[in-house]
């Protein structure tokens, strides 16, 4: 479904990608594991057209999107959960979801009733400001906005920084079931065992370069691979 093929990023004489590739198959999901600076965020950001200058190719499904702006590639069917959410904090969680529908043109939107159906929290909180919001309840917001467009492919971006482990439970949880109706996902993850929770493969980088592709569990249970890519 989402084919990527040598990948490089640079911003002026940093190059922060280098000859980085994988796939994700249909109703497929793939984390890309590392630590600060790896190289995941830039990524995908080029996949989802926020970083024009991006060299190398990717291709989602039948078509060719290399260098597509970030709101054609949205419309194509790809969302990004952005690392720091990146919410208009003066916007209520009702008119958050309404904005995010404007975008769709072309692809029917997500209902804000299906949205609420998957996140309780948020129908209750539906006309709250998103400033007001803890930070999973910004971060339930952050995936609906990004649901709300009906994506094929579902990018989050370290959805697990700075959430306490019992709202990120509820997150995991409907993200799970999310992907059960068939929404492939593209993870990036400091966190393992929240990554494991998502995909069962990964793709581990190191210092712009993928370093390792394979199971999550077997990154896991290696002491070598974990002493080497993880800290
Ligand atoms: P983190 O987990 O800290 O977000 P990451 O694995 O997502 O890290 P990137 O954010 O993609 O890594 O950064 C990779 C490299 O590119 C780092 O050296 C970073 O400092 C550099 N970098 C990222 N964005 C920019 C930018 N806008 N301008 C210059 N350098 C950048």
């Amino acid at each position: 479904m989402l084919k990527v093929a040598n990948l490089r990023v640079q911003y002026g004489r940093i190059v922060a990608v280098r000859r980085v590739s994988f796939e994700i198959p249909p109703n497929g999901a793939l984390a890309i594991l590392g630590t600060n600076g790896a190289g995941k965020t830039s990524c995908v950001e080029a996949v989802a057209g926020l970083l024009p200058k991006a060299e190398g190719t990717v291709t989602f499904g039948a078509r060719d999107i290399t260098g597509a702006p970030a709101n054609l590639i949205v419309r194509h069917g790809i969302a990004l959960v952005p690392q720091l959410r990146e919410l208009f904090l003066d916007f209520t969680v009702e008119e958050t979801l309404l904005a995010a529908t404007a975008a769709c043109r072309d692809r029917s939107a997500v209902g804000r009733e299906e949205i609420y159906s998957l996140f309780p929290r948020l129908a209750e909180r539906r006309r709250s400001l998103a400033g007001n919001l803890s930070g999973g309840e910004q971060q339930m917001l952050a995936i609906s906005r990004a649901l709300t467009t009906r994506p094929a492919l579902l990018i989050l971006d370290e959805l697990s920084a700075g959430l306490s482990q019992g709202i990120l439970g509820l997150v995991i949880s409907s993200l799970q079931k999310i992907r059960e109706a068939g929404v492939s996902l593209l993870v990036v993850e400091q966190n393992l065992e929240i990554a494991a929770a998502l995909a069962s493969e990964c793709l581990v980088m190191s210092v712009g370069e993928a370093v390792w592709q394979g199971p999550i569990r077997e990154a896991i249970d290696s002491d070598e691979i974990r002493k080497a890519f993880f800290r």
